[in-house]
């Protein structure tokens, strides 16, 4: 796996223009069953894939708290919510609470986040590639192919599979 996520880069700006590309037909006429194609493709990939032998969103780039994250997570360690964001969080450029460092602090050695349970929506959405209406992350998706290897093995079936 380390070998497949230390050349993820190079291989998702290989492919980032003909990924470009795709991604602008399919904005334009996105198949009427999308969703569903995505649903598949998505649980497909994740039967193969390990996150755990991976976590490779949790230590590159940390999530975007939202304020219900904060307060969720604040209370499972039982720490006032200014406390808790004084402690781990930052604000972003764009105003957002994220982590003060990446690797994120609450993953373990073993891969394991150990507030799985409590973890920010956005750690529970990544790679986003079950969304509806997918085609409308497509500049995000562009720069997570070269994070997540599931992601980019969705994006390059999805190019095979719509034409
Ligand atoms: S979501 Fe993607 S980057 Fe994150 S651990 Fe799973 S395969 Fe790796
Ligand atoms: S909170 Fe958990 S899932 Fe989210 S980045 Fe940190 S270790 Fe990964």
């Amino acid at each position: 796996m380390q070998n497949i996520i230390n050349n993820l880069p190079k291989q998702a700006k290989d492919k980032h223009n003909e990924n470009k590309k795709f991604f602008v037909k399919l904005k334009k006429r996105p198949p009427k069953n999308l969703d569903y194609i995505m649903e598949d493709l998505h649980e497909q990939e994740f039967e193969k894939t390990d996150c755990l032998e991976c976590a490779n969103c949790c230590k590159t780039t940390g999530p975007l708290f939202t304020d219900k994250d904060v307060d969720r997570v604040a209370k499972h360690f039982r720490m006032k919510t200014q406390q808790f964001i004084a402690q781990y969080l930052r604000i972003d450029e764009d105003n957002d609470y994220v982590l003060q460092s990446v690797p994120c602090t609450f993953l373990g050695a073993d891969n394991y986040c150990s507030i799985y349970d409590v973890r920010p929506k956005a750690c529970r959405e990544f790679p986003h590639t079950d969304r509806k209406k997918f085609q409308q992350i497509s500049n995000l998706t562009l720069k997570n192919v070269a994070i997540c290897p599931a992601a980019f093995n969705i994006v390059e079936t999805m190019k095979k599979l719509i034409k």
